[in-house]
């Protein structure tokens, strides 16, 4: 077969039928080097599978079975397709196992009487008997050998294109691509860190899972020094343009801590310090705030914005809400009023002016010397002539390019994130690493404790009796419910039954709700009626999971807890326990057994926040804490933040060598480096419209 170039089009090769083509193309894959950089998302060993379950389980099986019966039924608009599947040899002792799919009639003409089929799911039990629901499915034909009876590649399908479709077109692209002209990253006179043509191989169809291992390795090391050269690249910029030396006078700051109700904590006043200096330094401050829920971020960002406002310039903090840009507006008029500082709020949704005006729009100042709003904020220059310090609160929503725009600007302003979610030391260390990093270690004293119980339902009579006690002596509650994600519609529907269920169990009490249906205006005004205390009951679904502050509210409900991640139901707890009152996070889950309970728990052990985090990355992969779609970078491909740290540091240290050689990667050795780096920055403009 001859060896076709990697850059070749998919659409040339007539060994891909017209429809597939399509689907390759809705996947974005359009060159057979796309087709093989589209890697598995899992492997299936099959050459043995697992026994046919007899019990339910929260880990999903691969098993391997003849289609013994199906049968194809509607009702109400739905339709339902069955399977009954029987293990192959496997014996009296052996329970069928019954696959079903609701509204999904294409699969009944997938699968027939007698078919071998092999399903990959969690199994369940259901009316006694143990049942798998939208599993993944192949049927099995006979001499297939990149199918069968080996370690097999689950790749991500697209519309029109299964999986094993994909992992027959894949097998053909390796076999008729010229493996070593596919472009490594690596610099050439890196050689040995090339990649080796049988690693395509090696990583899509593997002999062994310890040949797939090493091959993944290889990839990802590619990808790695892909991610750090971009960084780094950023990085050398940000620190060669100019930096402004604001020092501010600290008048201002005197005025407003003498008049805080409380003393700064130590922990505050360290870091303070360390930001001052920074601004004061003719450096640019590039700079992250760690400190976990409640340990006072605020006002450190106020400092800091004072300071560049008594050295003569702007500065704006960057809320992920409205709400929260709304809070922190509301919040810092109350300081700066009497001092006569005007500071303005700008959130997209206000702007069209919202027949607010007196409390959220006072008469403007052109140039306005401290800005609160959401991202919003980052698309608008006009009015930031002199803008010298930009705080971004909550950074895990924005992104690290995001920031990096910022700091692209010319007269690049200084910049503070502050984020409660700890990110563990080896994912601050490589992704993060161009930032100098502060961390409040400890919350103010005279907070009352938290405590955390996980209760099923059983329980929710006596505990509906305690939320209206505590109402009855003055205190507020959240009453927080998983999102329902399936449509508005659902959504809406599940809200208000949601509202009307909690109005009535605590009535007379005042019971508000937000949810992610309802527009800014009306969510604003029952936040605000909630933090003036003429509700005492706030529902909701995460709209209230970051930095919200009412001190008042001691109890926090959250249902059907195991639907939310760890380090979300920490965040979320973090709104109550807020004043000097003791506070009560009840986790309500029914049946939770394994991983569910074990994480469930950990949540009554421990409030630390970085001990969550780690326990979190341990259950869930470091995917859900921080994907590169929010940091803005590219995918991480086959590589993994805490599995492939090694390689992380590696790549982190190769792209600084490469740079300090060559900054503007001009030498002929670094053109794909630089290829990559230019492609980057026209993809993200092209995303950012
Ligand atoms: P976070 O770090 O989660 O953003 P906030 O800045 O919202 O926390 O602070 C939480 C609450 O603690 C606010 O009501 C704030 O006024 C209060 N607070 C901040 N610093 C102190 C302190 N040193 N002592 C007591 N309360 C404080
Ligand atoms: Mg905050």
């Amino acid at each position: 077969m001859t060896q076709l170039p990697p850059e070749t089009p998919l659409d040339s090769l007539e060994w891909i039928p017209r429809p597939r083509q399509t689907a390759l193309r809705r996947l974005g894959l359009l060159t057979l080097e796309d087709l093989l950089r589209h890697f598995p998302r899992r492997y299936e060993d099959r050459t043995r599978f697992d026994r046919f379950p007899d019990q339910a389980s929260d880990t999903a099986v691969c098993l391997c079975g003849v289609v013994e019966k199906t049968s194809y039924r509607r009702f109400g608009g739905r339709t339902i397709f069955e399977v009954r599947l029987v293990e192959e040899g496997g014996g009296l002792l052996s329970g069928p196992l019954m696959c079903r799919w609701f509204n999904m009639p294409w699969v009944k003409n997938m699968v027939g009487q007698s078919d071998r089929l092999v399903v990959f799911g969690k199994p369940r039990l259901r009316s006694k008997q143990i049942a798998m629901e939208h599993p993944e499915f192949e049927v099995i034909e006979e001499g297939t050998s990149i199918h069968f009876d080996r370690i097999v590649p689950i790749h991500a399908a697209g519309d029109g294109i299964p999986a094993r479709a994909l992992r027959e077109l894949i097998h053909r692209a390796i076999e008729s691509t010229d493996l070593t002209a596919i472009p490594a990253l690596w610099p050439a006179e890196r050689n040995a860190e090339r990649i080796l043509p049988d690693v395509w191989r090696a990583v899509h169809f593997p002999e062994t899972f310890s040949e797939c291992e090493s091959a993944r390795r290889q990839l990802v090391r590619d990808v790695f020094l892909g991610i750090q050269i971009i960084l780094c690249s950023r990085h050398t910029l940000a620190k060669n343009s100019g930096g402004v030396a604001r020092l501010g006078t600290g008048r201002i700051w005197e005025k407003i801590e003498a008049a805080l109700p409380f003393q700064l904590t130590p922990s505050q006043r360290e870091v303070i310090a360390e930001i001052s200096a920074d601004m004061a330094s003719p450096h640019r401050m590039n700079r992250l705030l760690q400190g976990d829920v409640g340990s006072g971020k605020t006002l450190v960002a106020l400092r800091a914005m004072i300071q560049a406002h008594e050295s003569g310039w702007q500065a704006a903090l960057m809320a992920p809400t409205q709400i929260l840009a709304e809070q922190h507006y509301l919040n810092f008029r109350r300081i700066l009023d009497p001092l006569g500082i005007p500071v303005v709020l700008r959130t997209s949704a206000r702007k069209e002016g919202s027949g607010e005006a007196d409390l959220f729009n006072p008469a403007q100042p052109a140039a306005p010397p401290l800005v609160v709003g959401t991202h919003a904020l980052l698309f608008e220059g006009a009015e930031f002539e002199k803008l010298g310090l930009v705080v971004i609160d909550e950074q895990h929503k924005f992104g690290v390019l995001q920031r990096s725009r910022l700091i692209g600007r010319a007269n690049a302003p200084d910049v503070l994130v502050m984020t409660a979610t700890p990110i563990p030391r080896t994912i601050t260390q490589t992704l993060y690493g161009d930032l100098d990093v502060s961390i409040i270690r400890e919350r103010p004293a005279g907070r009352g404790a938290i405590v955390t119980a996980l209760r099923d339902e059983s329980k929710l009579p006596g505990i509906i009796e305690f939320i209206r006690t505590e109402i009855a002596a003055g205190r507020q509650a959240y009453i927080v419910y998983p999102l329902v994600e399936e449509s508005e519609k659902l959504e809406l529907k599940a809200a208000t039954a949601e509202f009307e269920k909690w109005k009535q169990l605590l009535a007379p009490a005042g019971v508000g709700i937000v949810h992610g249906r309802m527009d800014a205006d009306a969510k604003e005004a029952v936040m605000r009626q909630f933090r003036e205390g003429s509700i005492s009951v706030l529902v909701s679904t995460t709209v209230i999971e970051v930095g919200v502050d009412v001190p008042n509210a001691t109890i926090m409900l959250i249902e059907e807890a195991g639907r939310f991640g760890l380090s979300q139901i920490h965040q979320l707890r973090g709104r109550i326990g807020r004043g000097s009152e003791k506070s009560w996070c009840i986790l309500l889950q029914n049946d939770a057994t394994g991983a569910a309970l074990e994480k469930l728990q950990v949540l009554e052990k421990t409030t630390d926040g970085f001990e969550i985090a780690e326990a979190d990355l341990k259950l869930r992969g470091p995917g859900d804490i921080l994907g590169t779609a929010q940091t803005g970078l590219p995918p991480l491909g086959l590589g993994d933040l805490v599995r492939d740290a090694d390689i992380m540091t590696e790549a982190r240290r190769t792209a600084r060598e490469i740079l300090a050689a060559d900054p503007d990667l001009k030498n002929p050795a670094n053109a794909r480096l630089r290829a990559h780096v230019d492609r980057h920055a026209i993809s993200q403009e092209l995303a950012e419209g």
